[in-house]
């Protein structure tokens, strides 16, 4: 229907009450999300697409640069590092069952 491909005008993706600024490239990996003009300049994102860009990391093993963007994004998101570890290691955990199954 004419109207829904514009997205000007959509609520931000990080946030989800702020009107957004546009529709920019997220710094998580090839996609793109809404973004209003505080997520966008302070380089928030949507909480899966943290998931989905550092999910494959460890604590050890992210960059300092981006521990640090993880950091501010956590606190945004009103969590800790640690749960976000925990949160990834919980869908790798649960991947691997799903994955079992299918191979069984
Ligand atoms: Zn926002």
């Amino acid at each position: 229907m004419e109207g829904d491909y514009i997205m000007a005008g959509k609520d931000c993706d990080v946030c989800m009450d702020r009107e957004s600024a546009g529709v920019f490239a997220s710094s998580c990996g090839p996609i793109s999300f809404a973004y209003c003009e505080r997520c966008s300049a302070a380089g928030y994102e949507p909480w899966m697409a943290l998931i989905g860009g550092y999910g494959t990391l460890s604590p050890e093993s992210i960059h300092p640069e981006a521990a640090k963007h993880l950091n501010r994004n956590c606190k945004f998101h009103g969590k800790t590092v640690e749960e976000f570890w925990q949160e990834c290691q919980e869908l790798w955990d649960q991947y691997e069952e799903e994955s079992a199954e299918d191979e069984a």
